[in-house]
């Protein structure tokens, strides 16, 4: 009996197409180890909101004993995807592999209401299209250096938008005064290139982030990559795979894998964590596509997380002192998804004076979870907050992690708090800023390590 017929028989109310696998659903033993991992069983106690009894319904549903329903949907619309029940579970089930194609059959069989629809059409118009980002820039630099955005906060004004533009309004990063710049499609290092590294742009991270792709950049340079950064790259997929909308995924991972294949390098560099854990998974989720399952594996394999990959590499380029009590934020798409704890410690404590702060509480999400803080504030504030209080305890004076989505729902957490100048970095900033001898003051004073020449 082939594979396919046996998932047929064996998918009770999900559609055909890719239904969960038993044989991950039957790999859950029930112990519970994993619920005060999960950050909604840690704020509700829950059971249908913790990683045990979202595979319970999604069993349920397999075995045709429950049906795709509205209350099947919040348990699982309420899961952060934040994979910290794979890290906490000692039986090894692969929750990844159940909830992304749950999530696709919901969107497929379970209608949601028209507001809900547009907010979540708005989002993948936008944000990650990086051309449409840019023109949306230059009237939110407007907004925000004009004062205007100022006044309507402390009015109070923004308060009566609702609540999940209002979550929008509040997350938004400060637009940088350089959005418009690209970084080069080929960047040498000063000597003779040990490695031919691709670069992922991203999306959200070009037009906002676009400091911490010019130090990704540079650091790689300095350890002595030749930096390939394919213009035509478009965005990885991440935020629509997490979402179920599964074709249109598979569609831009086609595109990125044609685009660093032309480019012939390596290693494909990530900065962004949510970016990396899924294109480590693009083997899995063209598997079924005889053109793309052998290219999108060979793919897969050469991706690896910038802290990872520096970590392979004898270190090259001088580190200079820099004194700072730095906390040091885990992203759960690097920590539970890739399993990459200790490269970007191992890194940091590479700077001569840098004092690296341990958060209480590291493997719990911040809340910032893909879009999750924008469709669930409510729930995202409370992580943020909690995430916040932790890292206040440990007396740093700034916090660095490896995501920008998590960069932001500090700097949104911090400034909650009125604690606006708290410095988030990317974790590779601080790295760069040790190779080019940027004095402390410069780096948590100013933005004119931000505004230097790309490379
Ligand atoms: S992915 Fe995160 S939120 Fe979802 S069940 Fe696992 S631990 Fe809980
Ligand atoms: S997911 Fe793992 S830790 Fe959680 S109940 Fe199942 S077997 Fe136990």
């Amino acid at each position: 009996m082939t594979h396919s017929i046996l998932q047929e028989e064996h998918r009770g109310a999900f559609d055909a197409h890719h239904p969960p696998e038993k044989t991950y659903i039957n790999d859950c033993v029930h112990c519970g180890f994993c619920l005060p991992a999960c950050p909604t069983y840690v704020l509700w106690g829950e059971e249908m909101d913790s990683p045990r009894g979202r595979i319970y319904m999604i069993k349920k549903a397999a075995d045709g004993e429950a049906p795709l329903d509205e209350r099947f949907r919040l348990h699982m619309d309420n899961c952060l995807g934040c994979m910290a029940c794979m890290t906490a579970c000692p039986s090894g089930v692969q929750y990844n592999k159940l909830i992304e194609p749950v999530r696709a059959q919901i969107e497929r069989n379970v209608p949601r209401g028209m507001g809900e629809r547009l907010f979540r059409r708005l989002i993948f118009a936008t944000f990650p299209r990086p051309e449409r980002l840019r023109v949306l820039a230059l009237p939110l630099l407007a907004y925000q250096k004009s004062g205007v955005r100022w006044l309507l906060r402390i009015s109070g004004i923004t308060r009566l938008l609702p609540r999940r533009l209002r979550a929008m309004e509040a997350l938004l990063p400060d637009v940088p005064d350089r959005f418009f710049e690209r970084l080069p499609s080929s960047i040498q290092p000063k000597k003779t290139a040990r490695r031919r590294v691709g670069m992922l742009s991203g999306c959200v991270q070009q037009v906002f982030f676009s400091h911490v792709n010019a130090a990704t950049a540079r650091v790689l340079a300095a350890e002595g990559c030749e930096v390939i950064i394919p213009s035509e790259q478009q965005c990885c997929g991440a935020l629509m795979l997490h979402s179920g909308l599964e074709d249109h995924a598979a569609a831009l991972a086609k595109k990125m894998i044609a685009v660093f294949e032309a480019a012939d390098v390596d290693t494909v560099v990530i900065n962004s964590a949510g970016c990396g854990s899924t294109m480590k998974e693009y083997g899995h989720l063209l598997r079924d596509d005889p053109k793309w399952a052998e290219r999108a594996s060979a793919f897969s394999a050469k991706c690896k997380d910038v802290a990872e990959f520096l970590c392979e590499l004898e270190p090259q380029a001088e580190r200079h002192p820099l004194h700072l009590r730095v906390a040091y934020h885990d992203a759960c798409h690097l920590q539970h998804a890739q399993g990459v704890h200790d490269q970007p410690r191992r890194l940091l404590s590479q700077i001569p004076d840098l004092d690296i702060a341990e958060i209480p509480e590291a493997t719990l999400c911040c809340g910032s979870a893909g879009i999750f803080n924008l469709l669930q504030p409510y729930t995202a504030n409370q992580l943020g907050s909690r995430k916040v209080d932790n890292l206040l305890s440990t007396g740093a004076e700034a916090v660095a992690s490896a995501n920008p989505g998590c960069l932001l729902q500090l700097m949104h957490g911090l400034r909650r708090r009125g604690l606006k100048t708290m410095p988030a970095f990317h974790m590779v900033e601080l790295l760069d800023a040790s190779m080019r001898g940027i004095p402390r003051e410069d780096l948590l004073h100013s933005d004119n390590h931000r505004l230097a020449p790309h490379v």
